[in-house]
């Protein structure tokens, strides 16, 4: 038996001098290189005692030694657990006490405010900064770079990746060598990645998308990378013009806009630009499209599923529309408390099966067992429709249903309404407790650098357009949505905000 994904990887690699990872100065590291330290690394894991089916909790900064980490602790057999850089000391010491690691690997900033939390669980400490400085990176410069890869099935962890939680315990998401196999291999030859491409790489790596959707479909087709440690748009846009793919949040397209630079001219050598991890709204498609040429290509995946459908690459790509499932993907839209299948094109929870489909949350057999149907079917926890033509449209989180008098109404559909009147740049519809209606349908509208649309305007238009129970009871305006770090808008923060804003009843 082989190693099941570093095999994989190994097979579908070019020359040694081809690039592999460029950083903005223009220095990087070749495929040759790639193998290389992936071996001094994992020889420098084994040196501290991390074995086959071991955690490593990874909370570093961005760095191309970190991505050689996260290659070696595949080669090692080890599991990779990578944590938001945001996380405080409080936060990681349920993370470690979760996975109990053999080994914490954190910045040599934080090795002394960790070192206690690692000792109390009973984990090793190593430190690996950004200028490839710290304990672990003088271990693998010490190290032999020749490493045996450990055997590993497709059915063996590969990664452990914390799920965002903004409601109730962060869950540890298991993924295994062949659920990052099987959808890296789907997306390179989907979005008919090569040889010949350059990805802009400016997306954190401790999350699926930067991880394994950006980088494992690199290696895959053997492409390139431009890594950049952090999105700001005026270098992205500088570096726009060495690449042939951008992966991206919608927040960077919306950034890039705002950006007097971005022309049919910067983007001239782009082959495809990709956008996912949260709604891409219509305008920003539309307007990319005017600007650039491009239609942005909208997908849709989850830390638990990696990704689950894609807007064709030669067909329409749909603003508003996440796309078909991608090949070997099934999905199905449900009547959430039954699980009975509805007939196309209504509304209801969308549930998936295929080989990029999780093995379950560590630890968590019971909230494992729930998020399954007994047919091996996944319940995402988002609410969907599929349209005549195929194409996916998610009309938000299960959760952030609003229920009115008893009435569903879906905040994606109140928030399109809202996003289309004059002055208004983005919406988020959420439900505020309400003595007689249990919640409220509650707008929180961003307007356009300018504009002075109110309430009242907002409120008369929708008269026309929705049934009286979706209409909004009250519109309040901010300068933006409070959003996570991947773009995410974060509702749960909107509704903690203006909870008292009906009264308590
Ligand atoms: P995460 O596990 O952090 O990747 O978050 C996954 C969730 O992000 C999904 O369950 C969706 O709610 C949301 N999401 C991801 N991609 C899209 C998309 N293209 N449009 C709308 N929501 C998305």
């Amino acid at each position: 038996m082989s190693n099941h994904l570093f095999a994989l990887i190994r097979s579908r690699m070019p020359e040694a001098g081809k690039p592999f990872l460029s950083l903005a100065d223009g220095s990087g590291f070749d495929y040759g290189a790639t193998l290389a330290w992936s071996g001094r690394y994992a020889n420098a894991l084994k040196g501290v005692g991390v074995g086959i089916g071991d955690r490593v909790v990874v909370q570093v900064e961005k760095s191309p030694q970190a991505v050689f980490l996260y290659l070696a602790c595949l080669r090692a057999g080890a599991v990779f657990v990578p944590l938001n850089t945001g996380y405080t000391a409080t936060e990681l010491d349920y993370f470690v006490g979760d996975a109990e690691p053999r080994l914490l690997v954190c910045t040599p900033q934080r090795a002394a405010e960790l070192g206690g939390i690692a000792a109390r669980l009973g984990a090793a400490v190593a430190t690996l900064g950004s200028a490839d400085d710290g304990s672990l990176a003088d271990a693998a410069r010490g190290a032999a770079e020749g490493f045996d890869d450990v055997s590993r099935s497709e059915d063996d962890l590969a990664a452990l990746l914390y799920t965002s939680g903004t409601t109730g315990r962060s869950k540890g998401a298991m993924l295994t060598h062949g659920n990052l196999a099987s959808n890296a291999l789907t997306l390179a030859d989907y979005w008919r990645f090569s040889g010949g491409d350059v990805l802009l790489h400016a997306l954190p790596i401790f999350h699926t998308h930067g991880l394994f959707v950006a980088i494992n479909t690199t290696l895959m087709a053997g492409s390139s990378m431009i890594f950049l440690p952090r999105f700001d748009a005026a270098e992205v846009l500088a570096q726009l013009a060495k690449a042939t793919a951008m992966m991206g949040v919608p927040t960077f397209y919306v950034r890039l806009l705002q950006q007097a630079g971005l022309t049919t001219e910067t983007v001239g050598h782009i082959r495809l630009f990709v956008s996912g991890s949260a709604p891409l709204l219509a305008e920003t498609h539309a307007q990319w499209r005017e600007r650039t040429g491009h239609a942005i290509l909208e997908r849709y995946g989850m830390t638990e599923t990696n990704m689950i459908t894609s807007n064709p690459y030669d067909g329409a790509r749909v603003a508003g529309a996440v796309g078909m499932p991608l090949p070997g993907i099934f999905l199905r839209i449900v009547q959430s408390e039954t699980g009975q299948e509805l007939p196309q094109g209504e509304i209801g929870m969308i549930e998936v099966k295929g080989p990029n489909v999780f093995k379950g949350y560590w630890r968590m057999p019971e909230k494992t067992k729930s998020e399954f149907r007994p047919d091996g079917f996944f319940i995402t926890g988002d609410l969907g429709r599929v349209d005549d033509k195929g194409y996916v449209h998610i009309v938000g989180r299960g959760k952030d249903l609003v229920i009115t008098g008893g009435y569903n109404v879906y905040p994606k559909e109140v928030e399109t309404e809202i996003d289309a009147i004059p002055g208004v740049f983005e919406s988020a519809v959420i439900g505020v407790p309400h003595a007689d209606f249990g919640e409220g349908v509650t707008a929180v509208v961003v307007r356009k650098p300018g504009a002075s649309v109110e309430e009242d305007t907002i409120l008369r238009t929708l008269e026309g357009r929705l049934a009286k129970f979706k209409q909004p009871k009250r519109v309040l305006f901010v300068d933006e949505l409070p959003r996570n770090t991947m773009g995410k808008v974060q509702k749960n923060l909107l509704q903690a905000a203006y909870k008292d804003l009906y009264g308590r009843g």
